[in-house]
């Protein structure tokens, strides 16, 4: 087949090496001159490591990224609030802390290899046609006829209306901003650690083994959550007083990696949206990873979910003879046992962690902390944790 595929992301790049290592001819369309990766860190679940080991890129990923055993979650009394270990799930189960910019050159290396072909500077503005799609860019350009279109513009999407007009997207209220620090002691590894003020305050730290130029090894992603009305207004303030007034009262160990800054260069700023869409797929036509399914990253998701999106679309393909139209759906309606249940997830626990006053806090410490050390429930929250929560079983190619 003649496959398009929209986006040079994380869900993009995988669905395009999927399918092009299956035998199609497929062309990768990016908005930007040269792609890259925004922010810093993410954090590769048992499930996204699956979908990795399918396009043989697991080994590659381990290698440069940094082991992750649980997500420790403490409040600024140094109560323990979250304890979730992966050997909970599986003994022996781990995340992988990656820097993006890693992730990103480990699939964009593999592209030439299998054979996509990659169209830089092309920003899809239209789409004509779904049932046999013509992809039409900012620049006058016409690539197609396809006969798929897969549309992995993010959770920002500008193509989802095209596809589905009755789409929703609604920023998140909270965001982030994001830094990468060298961890050169490595002494934040094998845990992605969180403290929290109440819920208006979240400051954590992922291990994220080397960074892209390879300058150090232990790297460390460092994210504080801000009100998305004031995050603009939060960067152009005062860096010195909120690391030492605000960061290190909370984390003096984090702190001290940053004392050698003395503005916010080297931070970006990160907004979700939380998108609901229906049917992702018209003809044949299909949104996926965030521009179907895009939450907040509170459970650490959303890379992972598109990573399995990809690798669980090209077995699809492979394995169903039926109209394309026809098999896109069953994918999607099967995809959607799993990453139904994490956008609902998310949706119920963000506010735990991300919220203004103290009811949210005061739910997370009285029930969900207590509760989530009963034996059945750690089970559940490991489970959560690993993305390996679904209805029904993970087919064969993604079996983490
Ligand atoms: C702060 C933060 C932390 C996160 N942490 C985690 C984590 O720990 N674990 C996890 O699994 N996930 C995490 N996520 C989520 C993860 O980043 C996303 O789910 C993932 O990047 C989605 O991949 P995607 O390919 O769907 O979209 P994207 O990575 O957003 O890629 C979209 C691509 O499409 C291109 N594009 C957009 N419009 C057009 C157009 N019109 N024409 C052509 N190209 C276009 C963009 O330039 C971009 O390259 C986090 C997200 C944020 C913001």
């Amino acid at each position: 087949m003649k496959i398009g595929v929209v986006g040079c992301g994380v869900g993009g790049m995988a669905a395009a090496l999927a399918l092009a290592r299956a035998g199609h001819r497929v062309t990768l369309l990016e908005a930007f001159e040269t792609p890259r990766p925004l922010g810093s860190g993410l954090l590769l679940q048992p499930t996204g490591l699956a979908a990795l080991r399918a396009l043989r890129l697991d080994e590659e990923v381990r290698a440069a990224g940094a082991v992750v055993r649980r997500l420790e979650g403490k409040d600024s009394r140094g109560r323990r609030v979250m304890d979730l270990v992966y050997d909970h799930w599986k003994p022996g189960a781990h995340g992988v802390g990656i820097h993006r910019g890693v992730l990103f050159q480990t699939l964009h290396a593999a592209l030439p290899d299998a054979g996509v072909e990659l169209v830089t500077g092309a920003r899809v503005i239209r789409i004509e046609n779904p049932a046999r799609p013509i992809l039409h860019d900012a620049s006058g350009r016409a690539f197609g006829p396809f006969d798929l279109a897969i549309v992995a513009d993010g959770s920002a999407s500008p193509l989802r209306s095209l596809l589905r007009p009755r789409a929703r997207a609604p920023v998140y209220p909270w965001g982030a901003v994001w830094t990468h620090v060298a961890d050169v002691d490595d002494r934040f590894g094998l845990a992605l650690r969180q403290v929290y003020h109440r819920a208006e305050v979240m400051v954590g730290a992922l291990p994220v083994g080397r960074d892209p130029d390879g300058l150090s090894p232990t790297g460390l992603a460092l994210f504080w959550s801000v009100p998305v009305a004031g995050l603009d207004d939060f960067l152009a303030g005062d860096f010195a007083a909120w690391r030492d007034r605000r960061l290190r009262p909370l984390w003096p160990e984090l702190a001290a990696l940053l004392d050698e800054r003395d503005d916010w260069s080297g931070f970006s700023k990160a907004l979700y949206r939380d998108v609901s869409v229906g049917r992702w797929s018209d003809g044949a036509c299909t949104l996926l990873g965030d521009a179907a399914h895009g939450t907040s990253p509170q459970l650490g998701q959303g890379a992972n979910l598109a990573l399995v999106d990809a690798v669980e679309l090209a077995e699809r393909l492979k394995r169903d003879h039926r109209p394309v139209a026809v098999s896109v759906k069953a994918w999607q309606a099967n995809r959607r046992r799993h990453t139904g249940l994490y956008q609902v997830a998310s949706k119920a626990l963000t506010p735990l962690f991300q919220a203004h006053g103290g009811f949210w806090p005061a739910m997370r410490d009285g029930f969900f902390t207590p509760m989530s050390g009963l034996p059945g429930a750690r089970h559940m929250a490991a489970r959560l944790l690993t993305g390996t929560l679904r209805l029904g079983r993970f087919p064969r190619v993604t079996r983490p």
